[in-house]
């Protein structure tokens, strides 16, 4: 194989899928060839001393100057001649589409530094048969939900600086998974026989801003990596897609018309914490709370079913009765369907503990009550509108009193249940029809149709 710069890697063949490897270019390829040589071999992959010999190509390239570029092309079409199974990674990947334009036939293209999105495409067109005796990981992944529903991290840190919080100085900075990883395990769920998946990080609606929206791969297919475009590809999935920690920024308008069509479930876990612009401030929030009432209330004009789940904090350091006023006004006004409130607690590190006027314990708590009581009616009134319509729920567990389940507007473990008394003809994972027939401020309870 071709290697002028920076030698292609030759590791003797065996029985396993086995991947060619050409790498070009400086240093820096060079590290990125180790990083996902030293993936494939973890795996379980032969690295191919030939073309022939192997079942894919990977082709890591240069892109630096025009010779660069001239020799990366003619390594792709040489591997592409000889095998035909070719995947590109480097510097040219990250040059517009001058690779797919030159060599459509290619089956994927990265950038640099992609070794995990790299492993995606690796995994999609040459996937490893899963040996019970060696890999202790089922195809799906450990999972700690129970088969039906599970957890599905999109990025792990955080970009803003909460007064309250210390995920940032724990974490670090907002760092995104590539979105062809995400949804190749989105995919293995499906498979595995998930139907409902939660998507979680510590700002979802962030989801691809560290990597300026970088374009991945999908199924040989760009997508961007974007939570509308992640949310449209995760909809064709056919199971359940449901929406957690989700900042309201501009760019979550977007997401509406996906719920209003089917595509993601109609949730929003959208936490605001609060409602009074100067604690707002004082938390460092990014959103002010008259313009998230307009957003709410457009919202429901585009999609009437949009359930709207939130948390609050009382007793912030500095809230005076006025604040905790103006939050009352804001639930009452927004009428969201679903709260969780905590008492203000100071977080060792958190910036928050240097501010002045900690309300005493007793009040941080008695305003918690307070509001979870005015919230109270309004999340029964809210269920209570629901007796009577029909709808498809996803059974949790059945046992001796009948079934437990979830509509679209409850996620598991957060929010209330569907409870079908006394019927059992149901298994955990059935999505099943049924027609609500009373309610509380929690629960909906249903019959079978
Ligand atoms: S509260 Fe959320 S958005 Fe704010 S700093 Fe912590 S993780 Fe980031």
């Amino acid at each position: 194989m071709s290697n002028e710069q920076n030698s292609g890697i030759i590791i003797p063949a065996g029985a396993a899928p086995r991947v060619g490897f050409v790498s070009l270019g400086c240093p820096k390829a060079g590290s990125d060839a180790e990083q996902i040589l030293t993936k494939l071999r973890a795996e379980g992959y032969e690295i191919a001393p030939t073309y022939d010999g192997a079942d894919l190509v990977i082709v890591n390239t240069c892109g630096f100057i025009d010779a660069a570029v001239e020799e990366s092309l003619d390594a792709i079409g040489e591997a592409l001649s000889e095998n035909g199974k070719v995947i590109v990674t480097g510097c040219l990947g990250a040059k517009g589409d001058i690779v797919q334009t030159t060599h459509p036939s290619v089956l994927a293209v990265t950038g640099p530094h992609a070794a995990d999105e790299v492993m995606g495409h690796v995994h999609t067109h040459l996937p490893k048969p899963h040996d019970p005796y060696v890999d202790l990981v089922p195809p799906a992944g450990v999972r700690l939900t129970p088969d039906h529903f599970a957890y599905l991290k999109i990025s792990e840190g955080c970009n803003h600086s909460c007064t309250f919080c210390i995920i940032p100085s724990l974490r670090g900075p907002l760092v995104s998974r590539p979105i062809g990883d995400v949804l190749k395990e989105a995919e293995a769920l499906a498979e595995s026989g998930v139907k409902e998946l939660l998507i979680i990080s510590q700002d979802t609606s962030a989801y691809g801003v560290d990597v300026k929206y970088r374009t991945g791969f999908w199924g040989g297919r760009p997508v961007k990596t974007r939570l509308k475009e992640l949310c449209e590809a995760l909809g064709e999935l056919g199971i359940w897609v449901r929406l957690h920690y989700v900042y309201p920024y501009p760019s979550v308008d977007d997401l509406i018309p996906l719920m209003a069509e089917g595509k993601i479930l109609p949730y929003l876990d959208i936490p605001f914490q609060h409602a009074s612009p100067r604690i707002l401030k004082a938390m460092r929030r990014p959103a002010s709370a008259e313009n998230v009432l307009e957003r709410i209330a457009k919202w429901r004009s585009i999609c009437p079913d949009i359930t709207i789940r939130s948390t609050f904090i009382t007793g912030f350091p500095g809230e005076t009765d006025e604040d905790f006023e103006q939050l009352l006004q804001f639930l009452e006004t927004a009428r969201l369907d679903r709260v969780g409130c905590f008492p203000y607690s100071p977080v060792e590190g958190a910036e928050a503990n240097e501010l002045a006027g900690l309300p005493p314990l007793e009040v941080r708590e008695e305003r918690r009550q307070v509001l979870m009581e005015v919230q109270a009616d309004i999340s029964a009134e809210k269920l209570a509108a629901k007796i009577d319509r029909e709808m498809t729920v996803l059974v949790d567990a059945v046992d001796d009193d009948g079934t437990l389940a979830r509509s679209a507007g409850e996620a598991p473990e957060i929010d209330g249940l569907v409870i079908l008394d006394g019927f059992h003809d149901a298994e955990p994972g059935d999505f099943i029809q049924v027609r609500i027939v009373d309610s509380d401020e929690h629960d909906l309870y249903a019959e079978p149709i």
